[in-house]
């Protein structure tokens, strides 16, 4: 008989300049016994990563969901994707406004249509059909001089974007990313998170990868995909990261961090940036969540 895999979970809460507040440290770990609870009961990885990341949406703490950055017009425009190993299916949203968990969006497109990626308004109705959580801030939308804004517009890292990763017991492997963009940006800017194969990459023959960082530099590198590929290739997740981290800071000079997972349970949370929010749960002991990984 087949042994069972151990169920294994990693989550994000973005990777950059600032050290994570214990308030956010303690929401991580929430979110990493929440997506184990699932992986416990015998669930799949997919709904593993959903319910991690549902919970970091809700909690404001993050950039996601509730606590989304705005776009230089003073508007939430959020992203988000998911995806299964075992079948390669993916799920994304982009540009959507006014609800709460752009994770649970993007999982409907990818079981409920033939499409990968829905956009903007669109998206928003499509989720609202589906009853996801509306959520509206208060929010003074800004005239738009884009004179001025190209001249303000400094692009750099967000913080607090969330993701996670996870095997199940079947040996199956996901991975699904949520943000706000990052901290300066013009309307209708998309970074990598809901791009399939830059923000996000799962595939049960080789890895499932989540990115966080300025995803300019992600998506021109097409990150997750690259690292799955190294692994396929029979390179350790470890090294993968930094192999491809290494030629984002040479090549493109991006700054990121990743979390990767293989079907055989080996993993790695890496980033080039002074500080990663993250942490891992094989169902042992305590949570595992720090502020800083190889
Ligand atoms: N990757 C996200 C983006 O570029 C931001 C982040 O991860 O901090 O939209």
């Amino acid at each position: 008989m087949k042994r069972p895999f151990s169920p294994l979970i990693l989550v994000h809460g973005g990777a950059g300049k600032r050290r994570m507040t214990r308030m956010q440290a303690d929401c991580l770990a929430e979110a990493l016994a929440a997506g184990h609870e699932v992986l416990r009961r015998d669930g799949a990885a997919l709904m593993a990563v959903e319910s991690s990341i549902q919970l970091l949406e809700a909690s404001g703490l993050f950039n996601a969901g509730r606590g989304a950055n705005r776009q230089l017009d003073g508007v939430q425009r959020m992203d988000a994707s998911i995806m299964d190993g075992a079948d390669l299916r993916a799920g994304a949203v982009a540009s959507v406004e006014g609800i709460l968990h752009p994770i649970a969006a993007a999982k409907l497109v990818l079981e409920k249509t033939d499409h990968v990626l829905l956009v903007g308004p669109s998206a928003g109705r499509f989720a609202r059909h589906f009853n996801v959580l509306r959520y509206r801030s208060s929010q003074k939308r800004v005239r738009m001089d884009y004179t001025a804004l190209l001249n303000r517009r400094r692009t750099r890292s967000g913080h607090g974007t969330v993701g996670a990763v996870a095997l199940d017991r079947s040996g199956t492997i996901s991975a699904g990313a949520s943000t706000g963009g990052i901290d300066t940006m013009l309307p209708g800017r998309v970074g990598d998170t809901p791009l399939i194969g830059c923000g996000v990459y799962a595939d049960n023959r080789s890895a499932a990868v989540s990115m966080t960082g300025l995803g300019e530099g992600i998506i021109r590198l097409a990150i997750a995909k690259s690292v799955c590929d190294r692994l396929r290739m029979g390179t350790g997740p470890e090294k993968a990261a930094k192999a491809l981290l290494h030629e984002l800071v040479t090549r493109v000079g991006g700054r990121a961090g990743m979390l990767v997972v293989s079907p055989s349970g080996q993993f790695a949370l890496v980033h080039v940036t002074p500080y990663m929010a993250a942490g891992w749960w094989n169902g042992t002991n305590r949570p595992t969540v720090k502020a800083v990984w190889p």
